[in-house]
Order: C-alpha cells, then structure tokens, then sequence
C-alpha cells in the first residue's frame, strides 16, 4: 500500500531550546502551552458555548484513541468527549445481563430505533447469540445517540465510524441525524506508517499482573532483565507491587499487522474515499517525519526513542541503550515516528484553525 503523503506539521519553534520530557503529565502540560497556548485558550474559550463533532479516521492500531485523550489532556475534558463505537456495544452487551437496565434499553430502542431488524434480533447480535449478522448502521446510531444524550453540551470526537464504506453517508448527515445542526464537524485522519504499527504489535508486553503495556522497543521500563534460557532480554514491571513481574507478551501479537490485515484494507479503503469527498473539512495528522528533513520540523525529543539493551557479562547486569527508532513510512522513506503529544500538536492547531478562531 502507498502512504497517504500528509503534510508535515512544523512544531519546531523558533529559539527555543527548552526540551521536554513527553511521557510525563506535567512536562506534557508544560510542552503544550509552549507550543500550542494561544490555540488552546482559543478552543477553550469556544469550548464554553459551542461544541463541535470531529470523526477520527485512522487504520486499528493507528492510535485514535490516543490523541484525542491528549487533545483532552490540553484543553481540560469537560467539554469534551471521546466516544468510541466498540466501547458502546461493548458496555451495552454488559448491561443486557442487569435485568432493570435491560429493560430500559430495550424501552428506549423501541421508542428511537428503526431500521431492517427487530430489537429482539439487535439484542441477540450484541450477545453475540447471532454471530452471522452483523449489527445493522440503523442500531449503532441509535445507541451512539443514547450515549450523546448524555453529553449534550460536550465536543465529541467519534472513534470507530464510519467502519465501513456502506456507513460513509450516515457519517455525512450525522449531525443533523444526532441534532448537532450548526455545530462544525471535521473529519481527523490519521496517518501512521504500517511498519510503527507492525514493530509496536510485535515488540509490545504487558504486566499479568496489573497489565499496563509496554514495548521492548519503544517503552522500555526502569529495570529490564535477561533471560540465561532463552537468551532474550525482558522488562520488569516498574510499579513495586508487581512485585519485579516479568512482562509477557500476547498469543498473535507475533505475527503483527498481518493478523489484522483485512481490517487494515477496510481501514485503508474508507479513509481513501473521505479524502476525495467535499464539503467536510479535514485535518491531517501524520505521525512520521523523514530522517533526512526533521531537523526543520521536530525538536529530538518529539522523536519516539528505540531501545536496545546489552548484557555486561561481568556483572550480568543489563544496560538499556537509546537511539532515536528509525522505520520506513509507506512509501519506503527511512523515517521517524513521532511521539503522541507531537502530533497532538497539530490536531489542536488544525481544530483551532476550522473552528475560524
Ligand atoms: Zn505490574
């Protein structure tokens, strides 16, 4: 697959030299006003009486979730919302076993649902009873509209739809169908590099014991071990109640994006057709920057660091190397991959800019 050849979001200020340390809250905090103050007082004070419906677009994996909780993180979340389509059928299915709430449910559907099958079957393909059909567009809508109902007033951006090329209209019309008439909405895309996608699959690990994720490659821990066995190196949880775990990595995970593949396709294939339709605005965040230009565009420390680590036989203690992680984009231009609060950068810019503030 070709890349999607996004322009370059310059977040390299001119004279400054201060640098930050991206993985931590309070630096993060610190970086965006730096970078992005006068847009987030903007959109904050837009934020107060006006909303706005922005459709994240990015292939699975591509990290949607991640920049809008950023973009929350700026300009403070209680204006804003981050609604994912998976999550809402998921937390349905959960509430369908509360007898109360599964009658309110099903009230509320028969009063706001219409489309091609009954409640009853809607119900079932949730459950997963019926694993043939799929849940129909008319039913997700009406369970996305449940969940704004309680955030009237909020921003939203919307993780998971359009999932596929039947549901592009409904994402057109969406406001008017959810009753955001005048708000703006924006399509995001979001363009990462197959092969950050690949390597974050493969080399991810979490803690079986309080799960937080991790990446040998790309976020290490504190203290990593080795293995005199299986002659490999693996990270230990750093929360002290784990009690030094050994992080492990999923079943699958190494076969990386080709598990995924199909869904990757589809992924591909409903943002190639937003790119060519008119009349919706769009921001463009891409998460790559050519090796050979990002001097002019990124400070180094916007750059997602790669590890590496050696064994010092004499003391059979480990050393942790960092370098600055080099992959190809989609296109086979060496790049690096750019930490999630640079690109969240340009998302607040891009937003602060179709709001015309
Ligand atoms: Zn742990």
């Amino acid at each position: 697959m070709s890349g999607f050849s996004f322009p370059i979001f310059k977040t390299k200020v001119a004279g400054v030299k201060q640098s930050f340390k991206l993985e931590d809250p309070k630096d993060r905090q610190k970086y965006f006003k730096l970078k992005a103050g006068e847009e987030i007082k903007k959109i904050q004070k837009y934020l107060k009486k006006n909303t706005f419906v922005g459709f994240l677009l990015g292939k699975k994996n591509s990290g949607k979730g991640t920049y809008t909780k950023l973009f929350m993180e700026a300009v403070g979340n209680e204006h804003v919302a981050h609604i994912s389509i998976g999550d809402i059928v998921r937390s349905v299915h959960k509430e369908l076993s509360d007898k109360n709430k599964k009658k309110e449910l099903v009230e509320f559907l028969q009063k706001r649902y219409r489309g091609p099958i009954t409640v009853e079957k809607a119900l079932n393909i949730i459950l997963g009873r019926d694993t043939k059909s799929l849940l129909p567009t008319e039913v997700i809508l009406a369970l996305v509209e449940r969940q704004i109902d309680t955030l009237r007033g909020r921003a939203i951006f919307i993780d998971g739809f359009p999932r596929d090329l039947d549901q592009i209209s409904y994402s057109l019309y969406f406001r008017a169908l959810m009753g955001y008439r005048d708000d703006p909405d924006f399509f995001v895309f979001i363009d990462v590099p197959e092969e950050v996608m690949d390597q974050r699959i493969k080399t991810r690990v979490i803690c079986p014991k309080c799960q937080t994720p991790r990446s040998t490659r790309v976020l290490a821990t504190k203290e990593v071990g080795y293995d005199q066995k299986t002659k490999k190196f693996y990270l230990i949880c750093d929360d002290p109640a784990c009690g030094k775990a050994r992080m492990i990595s999923k079943e699958g995970d190494s076969l990386g994006i080709e598990a995924i593949r199909s869904r990757i396709e589809v992924d591909d294939k409903v943002m190639r057709t937003l790119l060519g339709l008119n009349g919706i605005d769009k921001i463009y965040l891409r998460n790559s920057v050519p090796v050979k230009i990002a001097k002019n565009y990124v400070d180094d420390y916007e750059i997602t660091p790669g590890y590496k680590y050696e064994l010092d036989k004499s003391t059979n203690k480990v050393k942790t190397l960092e370098e600055l992680w080099i992959i190809k984009d989609d296109d086979g231009e060496k790049s690096y991959s750019l930490l999630p609060a640079a690109v969240t950068i340009g998302l607040i810019k891009q937003v602060c800019k179709i709001l015309g503030l």
